[in-house]
């Protein structure tokens, strides 16, 4: 048990930090050239925010929230979602009476839901995110999908696929709402239990349904995007518009109606096609209701969010090499006492210098210490015994030329400027 972490949670261990940094990095570069900035809220919130954001009805809220009574007996829930956290804060920092829009993302920000735990579905998993709020015209939709569609085929992910749809306002919606009941309560008896009670509160969540025999019976179903009002017809072909004008090619998918209650008029998910199966790497949509539901002003909101553990899967699943940049520039091995400090001096001054390098607190054979180097991928070593501080003269050797070059012990700015030039030209 306690070298066990627990069930639907997973380490991200010093051998797979890199790939996550990886992909942090690109996706600060595309949220910069968006003029994206990151926001950070805090794991917790009060459990109302989400019973009045996510939605009573949804599987998110009535089956799988972390909720717990604190010391203080206030009802507390772990994210389970990124959105309603960001809404909170943009309302209580006061920024909602600001210039518009407001445009922020979050990274590797920590979700927690209690699901079975399968592949790429954890109990905590991690979501990148970007909301922005104010901004109420289809161009920003598109700007939101047209960055997502960058960033997944930038990290090398094969197969993709936009799928979008639009699910309307709540005024179009109760018509359209009104319409599919009539429709599903004719086919009632072959609906799931979830669905029959799921048809009366949110019928259109019986579209979402992963049941075989739901979907059979919802495959003629009345679509959203009959139903439209005029505002709303208006809106989804301007991102259509949008999207064709900047070439990103799109399906029109009724079937696409997301899990939460916050949604309205366009929503999206980018699915990777893959020979294991259709996979979605980013969902989003526009939520125009959702800051004044919380309380904040009436203001339009439009984002997207990818799970980090998802996107990871999916680039390995597709093949991608994430490159492994090397541990240490340098590795300085030594023997005995006085030339162990003296190696722990010269890293003190090369790391000074930004080497990366690294030497033996083991108190390792020489030929260990090699071994070691080796490990770390370090393409220098220096070798310091008692002759090479008598001397004050070093060997710098390059693994990969299998040279040796010659150095005062003292000239540090030397050693580091011949390590910098080969560690530069091999990237
Ligand atoms: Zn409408
Ligand atoms: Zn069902």
């Amino acid at each position: 048990m306690l070298t066990q972490a627990p069930k639907g949670t997973h380490d991200v261990t010093v051998k797979e930090s890199y790939k996550w940094q990886y992909v942090e990095e690109r996706i600060r570069k595309m949220t910069a050239l968006c003029g994206l900035r990151e926001i950070r809220t805090p794991t917790f919130e009060h459990t109302e925010l989400f019973l009045r954001s996510v939605g009573n009805t949804t599987d998110v809220v009535q089956k799988e929230m972390y909720t717990f009574l604190d010391k203080g007996g206030r009802s507390i829930t772990l994210k389970p979602e990124g959105t309603a956290s960001v809404v909170r804060s943009f309302i209580e920092s006061g920024m909602v009476s600001e210039s518009m829009p407001a445009k922020m993302y979050y990274l590797t920000m920590p979700n927690f839901r209690y699901e079975k735990p399968q592949k790429g579905r954890l109990r905590e998993f991690h979501q990148f995110g970007v909301e922005v709020f104010g901004a109420s015209l289809p161009t920003e939709d598109a700007e939101l999908i047209g960055m997502a569609w960058d960033l997944t085929h930038e990290l090398g992910i094969s197969g993709l696929q936009l799928h979008i749809n639009s699910i309307g306002c709540p005024s179009c919606r109760a018509k359209y709402n009104q319409a599919l009941k009539a429709y599903l309560a004719e086919r009632r008896d072959g609906l799931c239990k979830n669905c029959r009670e799921r048809m009366e509160r949110n019928p259109m969540r019986v579209l979402d349904c992963k049941e075989k025999t739901c979907q059979q019976l919802t495959e003629d179903a009345p679509r959203m995007l009959d139903y439209l009002c005029e505002d709303c017809a208006k809106h989804f072909e301007g991102l259509k518009n949008a999207l064709e004008a900047v070439q990103i090619p799109f399906t029109v998918d009724p079937g696409i109606v997301r899990g939460l209650d916050y949604y309205t008029r366009t929503v999206f998910e980018i699915i990777a096609s893959l020979p294991e199966g259709e996979l979605t790497v980013c969902g989003g949509g526009r939520y125009d209701n959702l800051i004044e539901e919380v309380g904040g002003p009436s203001l339009p909101g439009v984002g997207f969010g990818m799970g980090m553990e998802r996107l990871l899967m999916v680039m390995e699943l597709s093949g991608v090499e994430i490159p492994n940049p090397p541990m240490l520039d340098l590795y300085v091995a030594s023997a005995g006492e006085n030339a162990r400090m003296a190696a722990f001096v010269l890293c003190k001054k090369l790391r000074a210098l930004n080497i990366r390098c690294d030497m033996d607190h083991v108190g390792r054979s020489l030929k260990a210490q090699f071994k070691y180097a080796d490990k770390c991928d370090a393409s220098f070593a220096i070798t310091i015994g008692d002759n090479e501080l008598d001397a004050r003269q070093i060997q710098l050797r390059d693994f990969s030329s299998h040279t040796e070059l010659p150095f005062s012990l003292d000239d540090v700015a030397g050693i580091a400027a011949a390590i910098r030039g080969k560690v530069q030209n091999d990237q």
